[in-house]
């Protein structure tokens, strides 16, 4: 399988070459070049897997200048008992009839990014080995709160590579700060910038395409990389969740294979639905994708009406990691929807660039409407559907779930479509307790503790245990303190490389 840019620049490559570039030299972004497709068969025997050989099965059909061994290898260290604190990696909790919560957030940071990243280094490592490459490999990861941790996580000690994470000063909770600041390994750096995280993306992105920069790292034998959800390397593990969700659906009898389901994701850069979106693609039975926003509700407008307006308010919510203007992974979308249009998706993404917003062509517009569906919910509503999913099922959902939960209902109230629904819970509820104990404690549990103090309440009121990588956080070593302006996050990368 070749991989090609959306910004048709550059010559098709080899998914090692894809994953060890991150993002293509001219800008654009890889997506495979050719459809994968499964068949009935395929997906037949998916069901009695476990979640490591579903992943094997997926992950060969994007990565075939892998071997099936390399593959396995990289699955078996990802996906272990010793991260993950819950055998079936990502479990289906049935809520009801209609609505299967997909927890995807078992693994070391608590939240879903880890089911990718846990599997990038490893995949990262091999395919620069792979391509004969002695260049010791730096990550640079922009954040708004979990790719962070999950990222440093993932790489902390791996051979070969570095990490340096830049996080919005003021866009993370006090959890998510403190799980960065007191990343231990050897190879690891953190960075607080003082801006929002389109400062902080965009500040990333440029530092990657500064030829000048490049040019005097490959000198000092050192090359960048990503683990953004822009790499490719960080996309095709999600698209395994979805398949493995449908199939213990199968598997437990709540479906029959065949059935068409929905998947409700609550989306910010839109790397997660875009997973999602490649399952459907691929031949998993899925009717509709519904993508669920916060009030930086960019992405519904765009669904709606095929304009993409980012000159607006950005809004800091309860939903911290939904807080995005610019959707990365979009292009992926536009490209894929425009059968592989590099010349129109260009045009798109230097009009978003130089005013700011694009339209899209009606027929765009109308094929992007009839398999996503959009909405957004407010701050209230929130914290509402954490209260009432908790006050009904005794199930608590942290807030970027609750997104995901409340734009499912309004889908059913506008479409009356009763389809089983999968909803990716992307957090831990503990990860963000100040507003989930806002939610479900009265005013006076809550008032005048802190975030830490919070998740023993939490615990003790809803019976649940902390996660093990939440607890006593406040109590370990601050490590990093790293702090920037916007515009000197070239020069701090110099630094922390010993320029
Ligand atoms: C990153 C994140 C999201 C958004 O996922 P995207 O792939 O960026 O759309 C949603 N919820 C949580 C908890 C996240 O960490």
């Amino acid at each position: 399988m070749q991989y090609e840019s959306t910004r048709g620049g550059i010559d098709p490559v080899s998914s090692a070459e894809a994953i060890k570039l991150g993002i293509a030299p001219d800008g654009g972004l890889f997506v495979p070049a050719k459809k994968v497709k499964i068949n009935d068969i395929f997906l037949q025997n998916l069901i009695s897997m476990d979640y490591r050989e579903r992943a094997i099965e997926i992950l060969s059909l994007f990565l075939d200048d892998f071997s099936r061994e390399e593959i396995a290898e990289c699955v078996n260290s990802a996906y272990t008992a010793d991260k993950f604190d819950n055998s079936e990696i990502a479990p289906l909790y049935i809520l009801n009839n209609n609505v299967y919560m997909l927890e995807l957030f078992h693994g070391p940071t608590c939240a879903f990014k880890d089911m990718a990243l846990q599997l990038l280094p490893h995949l990262l490592v091999k395919a620069v080995r792979k391509l004969g490459e002695k260049d010791k490999i730096v990550i640079l990861v922009a954040t708004s709160g979990d790719t962070g941790k999950a990222a440093l996580e993932g790489f902390k000690d791996v051979d070969g590579t570095s990490i340096i994470v830049f996080y919005p000063d003021e866009g993370v909770s006090q959890v998510q700060k403190m799980q960065m600041v007191t990343q231990e390994g050897k190879n690891v750096h953190t960075v607080a910038v003082r801006g929002n995280f389109d400062d902080t993306q965009n500040g990333v992105k440029e530092i990657f395409t500064d030829n000048e920069l490049v040019h005097r790292m490959q000198s000092k034998g050192l090359k960048f990389s990503s683990a953004n959800s822009i790499n490719w390397g960080r996309l095709v593990p999600q698209i395994v969740y979805y398949f493995s969700a449908y199939c213990d659906m199968a598997a437990k009898g709540e479906i029959k294979p065949g059935d068409e389901i929905n998947i409700t994701v609550p989306t910010g850069n839109f790397g997660n639905i875009l997973a999602a979106y490649y399952a459907k693609e691929m031949g998993l039975p899925v009717r509709r994708l519904i993508c669920a926003s916060n009030d930086n509700n960019v992405l519904t407008d765009f669904i709606k009406t095929g304009t993409y307006n980012r000159k607006r308010e950005f809004k800091k919510t309860i939903s911290p990691s939904m807080d995005i203007l610019i959707s990365s992974n979009l292009e992926r979308l536009l490209y894929e929807v425009t059968n592989h249009n590099s010349a129109l998706v260009r045009s798109w993404m230097e009009s978003l660039k130089n005013t700011g917003e694009y339209t899209v062509d009606e027929e765009t517009r109308k094929k992007i409407s009839s398999i996503f569906w959009a909405d957004y919910t407010d701050e209230n509503e929130t914290l509402n559907t954490i209260q009432c999913i908790y006050d009904e099922y005794h199930y608590l959902i942290d807030t970027h779930t609750a997104v995901g939960l409340d734009v499912y209902d309004k889908y059913v109230i506008s479409t009356n479509d009763m389809s089983k629904t999968v909803i990716a819970s992307t957090a831990s509820p503990f990860k963000f307790t100040g507003s989930v104990a806002l939610a479900v404690l009265s005013e006076d549990g809550i008032s005048g503790r802190n975030e830490f103090e919070l998740l023993d309440v939490l615990a003790n009121k809803c019976g649940l245990k902390i996660p093990a990588p939440l607890k006593d956080l406040d109590k370990k070593p601050v490590l990093h303190r790293n702090v920037c302006l916007r515009t000197e996050m070239k020069v701090t990368v110099e630094r922390l490389l010993g320029f």
